[in-house]
């Protein structure tokens, strides 16, 4: 079954009758430009084609009744209980479960965003069939799916970059996770065969054409199978140096600072804090250079800065992991044209630019490394610029 239908399916289990109508949204690959977002600095994410779905009936009552095939529960909460739950206080976990978390936080950050509309209770149903926890961005999937669904059916009339940002707040302030906004532009504005550049202080957009399919390349996800958590641990921490370096140094974000500001940073910071702001400022200058090789040379040019940002991961920002070191190493002799791990690290997935024809002997040569090296057997797909959120039915 597919993960539209599964959503009708348990919608009409949980309501005993048919949706009002089916909205989804679509994970995310980050081409290059990794913990950069809240830095205010630049992305280049493209939506894909695994979307997360909501099958959504507005239900009579003042209660939102949520379920998802993610896990075996409803969770019920009236709507004006909402402002009780949330925002969850600062180290706290959600008084709800946490998959629930995002799409009530989503419900009560549209309210906050709409403090006159009228927000009848609904039925919601989450069905998907985005990797959670992959590093291709499930979250921002549920946030943005459940958020189209609602602003349509409450009528509220938000925008894709407010969607976006109700996404965020749910992810930030409910959820508690500390995470950019990244994840909800690329899934609310995806294009076919586009990435998006986002420049996440002004959150300004442009499309820029990936050239893929015309170059006879994939864009190949090795996912490790390892789940990482943005609420605890790494993350967090990283946050934490460079907001607290940027202080040091005197500017509003990392994002204020050029490569040639560098040197003067090393005098001042300590060498692991001096490190993860060279990772930020390079990968910044890289995500604007790689959106000029594609649109001057074609995607076979940004090889080299693939490869520069995986190692500037991996040696300075320190959020690599080996299971995502030996995707990259084994797709690049194996004849990828250029690979890096994606998305927050600790975990995940990496990606690899191979040639057309090369899939196999590259999906070969991975699971014969990490079975060799005793890694759990990684998932392998291709992935392709796909449509933002939608409605579906
Ligand atoms: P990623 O976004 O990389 O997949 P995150 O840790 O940011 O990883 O988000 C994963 C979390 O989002 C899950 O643990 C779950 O709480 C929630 N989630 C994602 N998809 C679903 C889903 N289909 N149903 C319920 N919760 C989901
Ligand atoms: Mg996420």
């Amino acid at each position: 079954m597919t993960a539209l239908s599964a959503s009708s399916v348990l919608l009409e289990e949980l309501s005993r009758r048919a949706p009002d109508g089916v909205w989804s949204a679509p994970g995310r690959v980050n081409l290059i430009g990794e913990h950069t977002d809240y830095n205010d600095g630049f992305v280049l994410p493209f939506a894909i084609e695994h979307r997360t779905y909501a099958a959504v009936a507005l239900n009579g009552t003042g209660e939102l009744r949520v379920r998802s095939t993610f896990a075996d529960e409803t969770v019920v909460v009236a709507v004006d209980d909402l402002d009780d739950l949330f925002p969850t206080p600062t180290g706290a976990t959600p008084r709800v479960p946490e998959w629930a978390a995002y799409v009530l936080g989503v419900a009560w950050a549209l309210r906050e965003a709409r403090p006159d509309a009228t927000t009848p209770g609904a039925d919601i149903a989450i069905a998907s069939d985005v990797p959670v926890g992959a590093g291709l961005s499930s979250s921002a999937a549920i946030e943005g799916a459940v958020a189209s669904a609602l602003n349509d059916l409450w009528a509220l009339d938000l925008d894709r970059v407010a969607l976006a940002q109700v996404g965020r707040r749910a992810e930030n302030d409910a959820v508690g996770a500390p995470t950019g906004i990244m994840d909800q532009m690329a899934s609310m504005l995806g294009r076919p065969d586009a990435a998006t550049l986002l420049d996440c202080r002004s959150l300004e957009t442009r499309s820029v054409s990936t050239g893929f399919s015309d170059a006879d390349l994939e864009l190949v996800v090795v996912d490790t199978q390892i789940k990482h958590a943005h609420s605890t641990g790494g993350y967090r921490d990283r946050r934490e140096a460079c907001e607290r370096a940027a202080r040091l140094l005197g500017v509003p974000a990392l994002r204020d600072l050029s490569i040639d500001d560098l040197p003067q940073a090393a005098e001042l910071l300590d060498d692991v804090t001096f490190r993860r702001v060279r990772h930020v400022v390079t990968e910044n200058q890289r995500v604007l250079d790689t959106v000029d090789a594609l649109t001057q040379r074609g995607p076979r040019a940004i090889a080299g800065l693939l490869q520069a940002s995986h190692a500037s991961m991996r040696d300075d920002f320190e959020i690599s992991v080996p299971e995502l070191d030996m995707a990259v190493e084994l797709t690049m002799t194996h004849g990828a044209v250029g690979a890096r791990m994606t998305g927050g690290g600790f975990g995940g997935a990496a990606i690899a630019l191979v040639g057309n024809g090369q899939l196999s002997a590259v999906s070969d040569a991975l699971r014969r490394g990490f079975a060799s090296a005793g890694f759990k057997e990684p998932a392998i797909f291709t992935v392709s610029p796909s449509e933002g959120a939608r409605r579906d039915r």
